[in-house]
């Protein structure tokens, strides 16, 4: 019992590391404090029974204490120490039963640890002190328990891999999680091993750390395969990388590995290109096929294989190397895949078709070369008819599947029985097998013709006989060709002659018109340097001419409204007559000075918004004498009477007063003449003058805008003017991007239709109501001029007279006209 107690204690002490059984201890632990207390007062109370109940109690506590088989303690029931007795009793059934049970307990674990013989559990305290070793580990350690126990668990680690496992045995990843790690283990012959290494931490009641548990298990054969893998998977990879051709390795479609040459091809970085599926890689129109074959071949057994013609591409989907794929099916890493080794065409494939560009310039040089030309290939059977032209078969009367695969025996034949000398056609064949021979023979029969034969050897590259090839050129026809031809260049030299004579007159033509036209040009310059300066004459001169013409007819004027004394009837006839040159004279004046400053001032328009209807109103009081003098009716229509234009206000004026007074002029006294306004095209207004005086004859019409013409003029029947007017109208309305044109009927009379810019809608009401803005903001131009005031009656306006009686001068630059 003893001995049961202390292996129970022994038993309880381990239970104590791993069960955690620390109630024992404490209960005992108190029960002895008690006893001690109890037994103090039971010495007090009684000396000498107490004495020996208390002897009884404390060998039934010693035992106890001892582990040795527990001794019940038997008092008299009468005892005052029998209750402590009793409960000594039951505390020593209680540690007897947890003994046993604790024994149980550890017998369990010891056989859990043992029935796992390829594990080595080994138990350590907090300090990381060795506890416990299972028979696993006494086996896989070589160490007996014994030996090690209370020794650090270092002891059973190479001491380097100790010190990498250390750092990882954190509480924290203990508690959480355990700790898993490949090290190095150390036996006690000092050999070592790789061992997996599970580590659980012991934790006590409160979470306190009481102890390490090891699981260890030998893992050497696995690093050692591990090993040999990667030894093997870096030898395959040396292997693939050392090839030149192109591989890859694909699974599931993707690119699983690849060699340099391979990521070369596939224009990118090994690293980039792996886990890039290969369709992306191949042209469009073949991603199927490409994908169909890689799906199958990865379910078929390794070994099986096929090729496809594709073209790889770059990742944008340009580019294109067509390559021959060869597909394996493979185990590779111990799982299914497809090894592809690519081989590049391209090169190929150009080479093909060069060879068949060749071929067919080949074949398109000896079907139009008149040279008969046949080539036989050596064979291991002998020659063979491999080539040959129409100039051939046409010579000899043979057909091309005659010839085209005979045997050089049966075209030799062929030419024999053809005769005419073409057996000798053969001889000259047969004989030539070695070097370049040329001979000559007449081939009949008539017209017999001369042959050049010409039979060379074909030889490869290294000189090495391939065949034979023979020109026969026809001589006599070449002779009669070179006849043709010589004729040719003869007639094309007469010809090339011919025209070097032309050229030379040419170039003589050619440098005489330039000449002219030099001298044309510099007429020009002149003719414009005279055209300046006449202008500028013209406007000094008249300029010049004005103020004293003014002043004339102010003084004429004078005089002849006796305002310097009385005249006779005579005198007043002469000088009336004078006042009309004179003003014929001012007006003349003012046309050309209008015209020459009409060449000076062309860009300058003054443009602004005004109303038609004021202008035409302020024309009609300006020609009202002349109008009234002959009689004439004239009136004025508007489709819209606020029509309104966007342009130089004066010069519209001038254009209004040079037509209108046209109309007057050249018009029958009592005639009409009426003035239309309307709307026109593309924002233009368009005025119409027509009225019912002389016309003007169809050739003179495109003629009247012309400067200074003026029909009939010269035959005495014409009014008089200088010819200006239209001119200046036709140069108003163009600087305004306007036109005029007339049509008239000889005896009936003329209309003049010409058109203006229209303003738009609103600036032209604005301007008509006299509001805020006088003007659009578009235009630049200076504001419009203030209407001019009424004109005076005509004789009135025309006097320059002041009140005082003196000349004063005319305003400029006003055209009036005066018949
Ligand atoms: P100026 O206007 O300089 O005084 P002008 O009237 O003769 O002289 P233009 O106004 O240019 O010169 O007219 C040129 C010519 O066209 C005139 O001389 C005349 O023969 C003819 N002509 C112009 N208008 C009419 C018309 N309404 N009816 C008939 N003939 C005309
Ligand atoms: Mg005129």
């Amino acid at each position: 019992m003893t001995q049961e107690l202390a292996a129970g204690a022994q038993g309880a002490g381990m239970e104590g590391l791993l069960a955690g059984n620390a109630g024992l201890l404490f209960v005992l632990g108190v029960g002895l404090t008690a006893l001690a207390v109890l037994l103090f007062l039971l010495l007090l109370l009684s000396r000498r029974q107490q004495r020996r109940d208390m002897r009884e109690v404390v060998l039934a506590v010693e035992s106890l204490r001892t582990g040795r088989a527990a001794r019940p303690a038997e008092l008299d029931p009468r005892s005052p120490f029998v209750v402590l007795a009793d409960a000594v009793n039951m505390l020593g059934q209680d540690l007897a039963a947890r003994a046993v049970e604790a024994e149980g307990r550890g017998e369990g674990f010891r056989a859990l640890q043992d029935a796992a013989r390829d594990l080595a559990v080994v138990t350590a305290d907090a300090d990381f002190d060795l506890r416990g070793l299972s028979a696993g580990a006494a086996a896989l350690l070589g160490w007996e328990e014994g030996e090690v126990l209370g020794r650090p668990a270092a002891v059973l680690f190479d001491e380097a891999a100790w010190k990498d496992l250390l750092p990882k045995l954190g509480r924290r990843n203990l508690r959480e999680h355990g700790v898993e790690a490949r090290s190095v283990l150390l036996r006690r012959d000092g050999s070592r091993f790789h061992g997996s290494v599970r580590v659980r931490l012991i934790a006590g009641s409160a979470g306190e750390a009481r102890g390490y548990l090891f699981v260890v298990k030998d893992v050497d054969e696995d690093v050692r395969l591990e090993q040999e893998l990667r030894q093997s998977e870096a030898r395959y990879r040396g292997v693939v990388e050392a090839i030149p051709e192109a591989v890859v390795v694909l699974r599931g479609g993707r690119i699983a590995h690849l060699n340099v040459a391979m990521a070369e091809m596939l224009g990118g970085r090994a690293e980039e290109l792996v886990g890039v599926p290969l369709r992306d890689r191949v042209a469009t129109r073949d991603v199927m096929k490409v994908q169909e074959h890689l799906a199958r071949l990865e379910r078929c057994r390794a070994g099986e294989r096929l090729d496809l013609h594709v073209t790889l591409v770059s990742p944008d989907g340009r580019g294109g190397v067509d390559v021959r794929l060869s597909l394996a099916a493979a185990l590779v890493d111990g799982s299914a895949a497809v090894v592809g080794t690519v081989a590049d065409e391209t090169a190929a494939r150009r080479l093909e078709a060069e060879i068949r560009r060749n071929e067919s310039r080949l074949d398109a040089v000896l079907e139009a070369t008149t040279d008969a030309v046949v080539s036989l290939a050596d064979l291991p059977g002998g020659a063979m008819v491999r080539m040959t032209n129409r100039a051939f078969l046409d010579l000899f009367g043979l057909r091309e599947g005659q010839v085209l695969g005979a045997t050089e025996g049966d075209l030799l034949r062929l030419l024999r029985e053809r005769g005419g000398g073409a057996e000798e056609v053969a001889a000259f064949l047969a004989a030539a097998s070695r070097g370049t021979r040329r001979e000559t023979c007449t081939l009949g029969p008539a017209p017999a013709r001369a042959l050049e034969l010409t039979a060379s050897p074909l030889l490869d590259r290294t000189g090495a006989p391939l065949g034979r090839i023979l020109v026969c050129r026809d001589a006599s026809r070449e002779t009669a060709e070179g006849r043709r031809l010589e004729g040719e260049a003869e007639s094309l030299r007469a010809a090339r002659v011919d025209a070097e004579a032309s050229y030379r007159r040419l170039a003589a033509v050619h440098e005489a018109l330039e000449a002219k036209s030099r001298e044309t040009e510099r007429l020009n310059r002149e003719l414009r340097t005279l055209d300046r300066m006449k202008t500028n004459l013209l406007a000094n001169v008249t300029h010049e001419l004005q103020t004293p013409l003014v002043s004339v007819r102010g003084y004429t004027e004078m005089i002849l409204k006796e305002r310097l004394g009385a005249i006779n009837e005579e005198q007043r006839k002469g000088l009336g007559l004078s006042l009309k040159n004179i003003d014929r004279l001012i007006s003349m004046i003012d046309n050309l000075l209008a015209f020459a400053r009409m060449d000076r001032e062309a860009a300058e328009l003054k443009i602004s918004v005004f109303s038609l209807s004021a202008i035409i109103e302020e024309c009609r009081e300006t020609l009202r004498a002349k109008v009234e003098a002959r009689r004439i009716r004239l009136t004025a229509s508007f489709e819209d009477p606020g029509i309104v234009v966007n342009a130089d206000r004066e010069k519209v004026l001038q254009v209004f007063l040079n037509v209108v007074s046209n109309a007057v002029k050249f018009n029958r006294d009592g005639g009409e003449i009426r003035v239309e306004v309307r709307k026109g095209k593309a924002g233009f207004a368009a005025v119409q003058v027509k009225d019912t005086g002389i016309g003007i004859p169809e050739e003179d019409l495109e003629r009247i805008f012309d400067r200074f013409y003026r029909v009939g003029a010269g035959s005495g029947e014409s009014q008089e003017g200088t010819g200006l007017g239209l001119s200046i109208v036709r140069n108003i309305l163009r600087l305004h991007g306007c036109s005029i044109r007339a049509e008239s009927q000889v005896g009936r009379g003329t209309a003049f239709t010409f058109t203006l810019p229209l303003a738009a809608a609103e600036a032209g009401l604005e301007e008509e109501r006299g509001t805020a803005s006088p003007r659009p903001p578009a235009l630049e131009s200076p504001p419009p001029p203030e209407p001019p005031p009424p004109r005076a009656p005509e004789p009135e306006r025309r006097s320059p007279a002041t009140g005082d009686g003196s000349p004063s001068p005319r305003p400029r630059f006003r055209i009036i006209r005066r018949s």
